[in-house]
């Protein structure tokens, strides 16, 4: 008796095997074709509809660095498109290019957006569309620190470096008599400016008041305050769907303090 009870339970046995390697071999397979994407050509055009190409010049601190030891970008630019994909639902893919690269990419459709504390300007604004502003940003003059410049006047005829493209540029271009240097990146005109080439460094606020408090405070100091208010925006193509939907993502990060957070973390308390 014991046999058969024995042989029964083998055959339950042997059963419950089947049902296990019939539930294993369906798991493989459903595995696999997710793998493989299996009839995914519609899986995959909608993933990579959901792609944000975003350009930056990422020599741009605080706004856009690379992070200490790594290709990966960090900044308050950075941090803040990635909230906003996220928000929108996008996967976001940073592309970058030297500043005035970001416009004509934008028109040839190689990015979608452009983040780099770029100016809201008319001259701009001509060519592509912007967002609200994030940021209210200035320019600033940086001088050598025996330097007896005391405002914007006493550059005339003298040597000004500052970044080609930039409102920085556009600023030093008004002083009478100047010589304006241009550089691709704002760290070649503060290197300019330590080398003796110019004698001051036009460019935006936050990012000299930034290299202030690193290379900057070994030869330089600010002149005077903040010169302008120049509100920074997303630029994106004419006509972009894209300005309107950043603008209520943004508008969505303020209301939940996520757009706060990211401004103390890299700013300090709001002024
Ligand atoms: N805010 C300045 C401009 O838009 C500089 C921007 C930059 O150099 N990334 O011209």
């Amino acid at each position: 008796a014991s046999d058969v009870y024995k042989r029964q339970r083998k055959n339950e046995g042997d059963q419950q095997m089947k049902k296990v390697l019939v539930f294993l071999m369906m798991a493989i397979m459903a595995c696999s074709m997710l793998l493989t994407g299996c009839g995914g050509e519609e899986k995959k055009a909608a993933d990579s509809a959901k792609v944000l190409r975003v350009g930056t010049e990422p020599v741009f601190a605080p706004f856009e660095f690379p992070k200490e030891g790594s290709k990966d970008l960090t900044g308050f630019d950075i941090e803040l498109i990635e909230a906003l994909g996220k928000q929108m639902g996008y996967k976001v893919e940073m592309v970058s290019m030297g500043f005035d690269a970001l416009i004509p990419a934008l028109n040839s459709n190689n990015i979608d957006v452009a983040i780099a504390g770029m100016t809201i300007t008319d001259e701009r604004k001509k060519v592509v569309d912007f967002t609200e502003s994030y940021y209210t940003s200035g320019l600033m003059i940086m001088v050598r620190k025996d330097s007896n410049v005391k405002s914007i006047d006493d550059l005339k005829g003298k040597t000004i470096a500052c970044q080609i493209g930039t409102t920085g540029e556009n600023k030093s271009r008004t002083v009478e008599g100047a010589k304006v240097k241009a550089f691709n990146t704002q760290d070649e005109a503060s290197l300019e400016l330590k080398n003796g080439g110019a004698d001051a460094v036009i460019g935006d606020a936050p990012v000299i008041e930034y290299y202030m408090t690193k290379a900057g405070k070994d030869f330089a100091k600010t002149v005077g305050e903040r010169m302008e208010a120049e509100p920074y925006g997303i630029a994106v193509k004419k006509g972009s769907k894209l300005a309107g939907d950043l603008n209520k993502a943004l508008a969505e990060l303020k209301k939940s303090g996520e757009y706060d957070k990211l401004y103390t973390k890299w700013f300090g308390e709001k002024k």
